[in-house]
């Protein structure tokens, strides 16, 4: 049994993470059935589009502006409400705190393509994409970047991820319950299906 087990680990195979996976599974099924769904059964009006549009657009630039080139690389400098506002924005894009995104970053670059790297293409298209999330990463993240804990916006943002991502919830909410009612819950629920900028 134990060298069974043995081998599994030099195998490389890992735990599977099934919270995340859960969620996963939430958020694609409630997106992939639920907008279909709403648009067969409702319609949807211009502010729907709209919402799922901006909203689209601010949590990827949070990605790609804030989590990325902003906090991962230290690309540029900005005012502290500048780097909150990509944060928050970040924030509702559901891919975890800037510390542990960007701490995973810096363990790509640091490692690219081989075993310690979260995303090592080497393991195909799909687990790069996002099947490297579903399963428990053996390494130790947080060696990576010790940096960031030293970073007050970084630790605030992490403190508060879970009330700041539900915020991203809120928001399309109360602007399509006040424009359209009870109706607006399906709309914001379904726009955040994780899209996945993990490249470089
Ligand atoms: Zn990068």
């Amino acid at each position: 049994m134990g060298h069974h087990l043995n081998a599994d680990a030099e195998d490389g195979r890992r735990a599977l993470d099934i919270p995340t996976i859960g969620l996963f599974a939430l958020v694609t099924s409630s997106g992939l059935i639920g907008v279909p769904l709403f648009g067969y059964v409702y319609g949807y009006t211009k502010l729907d589009w709209a919402l799922a549009g901006v909203l689209y657009l601010i949590s990827g630039l949070g990605i790609t502006v804030g989590y990325h080139r902003m906090i991962s690389h230290r690309s540029f400098r900005c005012p502290d409400w500048v780097t909150v506002a990509f944060l928050v924005a970040g924030s509702w894009a559901m891919e975890n705190s800037v510390l542990k995104w960007s701490a995973n970053h810096a363990r790509r670059h640091a490692r690219v393509d081989q075993e310690e790297d979260p995303y090592n293409a080497t393991k195909g298209f799909w687990h790069s994409h996002c099947v490297w999330f579903f399963t428990k990463n053996p390494h130790r993240t947080e060696r990576c970047a010790p940096w960031l804990r030293q970073d007050r916006i970084v630790m605030w943002q992490h403190r508060w991820y879970v009330p700041l991502l539900l915020s991203g919830l809120a928001l399309p909410f109360l602007v399509g319950y006040a424009y359209n009612g009870w109706r607006a819950v399906w709309v914001a629920s379904c726009w955040p299906v994780p899209g996945g900028s993990f490249w470089c």
